[in-house]
Parts: structure tokens; C-alpha cells; sequence
């Protein structure tokens, strides 16, 4: 059961995010503010935390998410943090990862994007591979690259690519609805359809110099969604 630390200093919203996270199988502690923070952190070593950038109600509102991050981070926490913001300041982004933040969720989100959030996270944390061979093809994605053995030049992965990749090839064998891919890697972005995964599965599949009629990669499942049938080695 992942551990959560989720500190804000709004009562209603810790409220809610426990009892969601605690019927999703979490093990959710909460604090408002950096000292119930680091107590917490001491006595209950989370997986994840869960900083709101805005601590202005809490009993210490001096110290927003970002000095409790500082603090939780002198006391020796290496693990990942995910900071909550209204903020969308590309400064505000910048400070928070410059104390190693994981991810950045802008309000308002919803319960399933953060949920999505977080699993992705604690997957990277858990040391997710990177590096798969499949035949001469191989799929970097730290480096967000394809590399083909017969051809010297790569093929160069978008982000959003990168992330479709790696959760197929991490689900391999299975079937993707294209809903499901959309929730994991889009995150509910706005102006986004399943015709977006669809473009992003063209892109994919031609840089993997997969064919689609006659697939080696990645299976189309009509009306249905994706799947990865690559085998490693
Ligand atoms: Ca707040």
C-alpha cells in the first residue's frame, strides 16, 4: 500500500483527497503546515508527497509547499514530491523543480488526473526501465530515442510519444482502450480526443517502422484499441 503525505492547509480538501486515496488503496496522512509535515514524515516515511504551493491558511503560513519541500528534504526525504498549484508560472514550475519535484498538478484537477499522476510518478520512482530490445530495434526512452540496427540515424521521440511508448510497452500484451490511454497520458489535457491517441499511435508505429496491416509492434484492435505484441530479445 503506497504511502501518501498530502499537505494543504484547506480542511474540505484534505478531507476529500483522503477518503478518495483511502478507498483507492492508499495509505493517506495529512498535515497543514511544514511542522505536521515533517512530524508526520518522521513517524510515517511516506512513498510520495503531496505539496499545495499555497499554505496561507495553515498554522504556519509563512512557509508555503515550497519551504516545507526544503524542510522535508533537510530531514533527508529522497523520495518524490508532487506539488499542487493555482500558480502557472513557468518561475513557480522552475522553483519547484529545482527542489526536485516530480511532477506539477495545476488546480482545478480531478481525483482520477491525480490519482494517474501519482501512479505514474511512484512507477518512475520504483526505477521504471528505459532501455528494451526487440529484434534490431531498439527503444531508449530516457533518451527518447529508436534506434534501428541497420540505419545510423534515430528516431527522435516527442514527449508525449516517449510516455504512450513506454506505458504500451509496459502493458504488453494487453489491450489499450484508447480511453485508457488517453486518461494515462493526457491527463484530461483540454481539446484532446481519442483521435489524438490515434495520431500519436501513426507517429509511433512509423518510427518503430512498424506496418500497420501486418504489425510486429503494435496491434490495432478495431473499435477496441491498442495493443503491444513485441517480445523482448
Ligand atoms: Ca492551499
Amino acid at each position: 500500500m503506497p504511502r501518501i503525505l498530502f499537505v494543504e492547509d484547506e480542511e474540505a480538501v484534505l478531507d476529500t483527497i483522503e477518503r478518495y486515496f483511502s478507498r483507492e488503496g492508499f495509505d493517506v496522512y495529512t498535515a497543514r503546515g511544514r511542522q505536521a509535515a515533517l512530524d508526520v514524515a518522521r513517524r510515517h516515511p511516506p512513498d510520495i508527497v503531496l505539496l499545495d504551493v499555497m499554505l496561507n491558511e495553515g498554522p504556519e503560513p509563512e512557509h508555503d509547499g515550497f519551504a516545507v519541500c526544503r524542510a522535508l528534504r533537510d530531514e533527508e526525504y529522497e523520495g518524490p514530491v508532487i506539488f499542487l498549484t493555482a500558480r502557472t508560472s513557468e518561475s513557480d514550475k522552475l522553483s519547484g523543480f529545482d527542489l526536485g519535484a516530480d511532477d506539477y498538478v495545476t488546480k482545478p484537477f480531478s481525483l482520477e488526473e491525480l490519482k494517474a499522476r501519482i501512479s505514474a510518478v511512484l512507477r518512475r520512482a520504483g526505477g521504471a526501465r528505459s532501455l528494451y530490445r526487440f529484434g534490431t530495434i531498439e527503444v531508449d526512452l530516457d533518451n527518447y530515442v529508436i534506434r534501428h540496427a541497420d540505419d545510423p540515424t534515430e528516431e527522435r521521440l516527442s514527449n508525449r510519444e516517449q510516455e504512450l511508448l513506454r506505458y504500451l510497452i509496459e502493458h504488453r500484451g494487453t489491450v489499450l482502450p484508447r480511453s485508457e490511454l488517453l486518461t494515462a497520458i493526457w491527463r484530461y489535457s483540454p481539446n484532446v480526443t481519442t483521435r489524438t491517441v490515434d495520431t500519436h499511435i501513426l507517429n509511433v508505429r512509423k518510427k518503430l517502422r512498424d506496418d500497420a496491416a501486418n504489425p510486429r509492434f503494435i496491434e490495432t484492435l478495431h473499435g477496441v484499441g491498442y495493443r503491444f505484441i513485441a517480445q523482448e530479445g
